[in-house]
This record gives C-alpha cells, structure tokens and sequence, in this order.
C-alpha cells in the first residue's frame, strides 16, 4: 500500500526521528583520527539502548549498523577499523533503524575538521538539491518533479547526479515503490498521492556522474575518485507541503559552533 494511514506514518515518524538522533549522536564523533567502525559501533549502541534495532545489519547480507562513505565514495560503505577519517575528508553516514516493525532512513555527508571550499560547495549545494526535492513532494505532482528539482540545482551548479542508485518508498519494508530518481523530466513518472512516505536521497558528484562498485562487493565510489556527497531525509506527501518525518535539526544543535569558548 503506498499510502499510509496516520497512526502508520506516527510509526514511520518515531523510526525518523530515532535515526535522526541517531545521526547527531555518530556526527559528534567525527574527528580526525575516529574510525569508521568507531562511529558505526557508537550507531548500535544508541539505537539498541532505544530499544530498536539497526535497520542495514544483515539488510542483503550487509554487516554493519551505518554505511560510511569517504570522499570518493558514493554510498554503501562498510565501517572498518582500518578507515581512519584525517583533516579535509568527508564522510556520508546513511542509517537506518528497525522500531515497532516501522523502518526510519537517513544521510548526513559530514565534514571532518575543515575541508576544501570546493567540497563545502559541493556539502552545501548537495543538502539545498535535497530541500529542492522535499517542496516538489506535494500531492498531485509527480516523481520526476522531485528528481527534476534535485538534477536542475545540481548541474546549475556544475556538480553531476549520480544515477544508479535512487530514493525510495519506505515502511514495513525499507525499500517500497516507488523509486524515486535524482534525476528526471518534470511531470514525469508516477503521481504523489497524500500520505505516501518516500526517502529522497540525492547523491551528487563534485566531478563526472559515473560510479563503480569496489571489490567488497558493496562499495559505490566515483569513478574520477572526487568528492562524492549524500543527504537524506524521509517524507510524507501532503496536500500543500511534505510532512518532513526525519530531522538534521539535532545533528545542527550539536555540531553548532561553541560561541562561549
Ligand atoms: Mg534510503
Ligand atoms: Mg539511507
């Protein structure tokens, strides 16, 4: 069913809004010198003291709680001991948590200590090709409004829109129709209908669109090795504007500056 009821899209608001805080709680860690399997160890601990379970931990056969991506890499990601973040990278963290049978999907591409001006353009164009995307996620419109959205403000820019891997619906199942494309033609594709819950992920390329997958079988990098950043939040379409079910309200409280100090 691709609309919810209220009381199930209640449900899918709890999960967003875990993985949410669960995005804040990993961002505080980022550092020069953390690892990635620092950060995903911290993920299951915090979603398990809430009494949820990690949504990805054996989603496909894949093994850990986050997927970590490092620069050039696009999504999917593996935590390891071995990926120590250094001064100018950046990290995608995507997590997805399991509660009260309801999944809760989410990205936030993080800065570890300062990065270049041309990647914080790219963080920043990257999370705006988002919020583009999310005024599109009205009734009555359709998907290729969103990627439409998305894909204009990505090459106004003169980034590339990664192709191959796209948003999605989400509930009972982490991955429900529809797809939902970072790229498209405006009315295109299938019609937004009230209470649908989509993820809309854009995943945008500082250099050319094109991606391979890594030896591990899961990893999606660039295939120029730049910069690759992505940003997700979970939505239910309404009739005048989406009802934004997850939040980068907590990862901005605790990354703010400390004025004080
Ligand atoms: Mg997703
Ligand atoms: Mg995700």
């Amino acid at each position: 069913m691709l609309e919810k009821t209220d009381q199930e899209i209640e449900w899918l608001r709890a999960s967003a809004l875990l993985v949410s805080k669960t995005l804040a709680e990993v961002g505080s860690l980022v550092c020069p010198g953390v690892t990635t399997f620092d950060l995903d160890k911290r993920a299951e601990e915090y979603i398990r003291d809430n009494g949820a379970k990690p949504g990805f931990k054996g989603y496909n056969g894949f093994p850990s709680t986050l997927c970590t991506s490092v620069n050039g890499q696009v999504v999917h990601g593996i935590p390891s001991r071995n990926t120590v973040l250094k001064e100018g990278d950046i990290v995608s963290v995507d997590c997805g948590v399991l509660w009260n049978r309801y999944y809760g999907d989410s990205a936030y591409t993080f800065s570890v200590g300062e990065v270049s001006e041309s990647t914080q353009k790219l963080l920043r164009v990257t999370k705006e090709c988002l919020f583009k995307g999310i005024e599109a996620a009205i009734a009555r419109n359709r998907i290729g409004d969103i990627a439409w959205a998305v894909q204009e403000h990505a090459e106004r820019n003169k980034f590339s829109v990664v192709r191959e891997l796209v948003g999605h619906g989400i509930g009972t199942d982490m991955h429900e129709k529809p797809e939902v494309p970072n790229y498209g033609r405006r009315g295109s594709g299938a019609r937004l209908r009230k209470n649908m819950v989509i993820c809309i992920e854009p995943m945008i390329n500082l250099g050319r669109k094109d991606v391979i997958e890594e030896k591990d079988g899961w990893t999606i990098r660039t295939k120029d090795n730049q910069p690759s950043a992505h940003f997700e939040l979970t939505v239910a379409i309404g009739e005048q504007k989406a009802d934004v079910l997850s939040t980068f309200a907590f990862i901005d409280e605790k990354l703010k500056p400390n004025l004080a100090s």
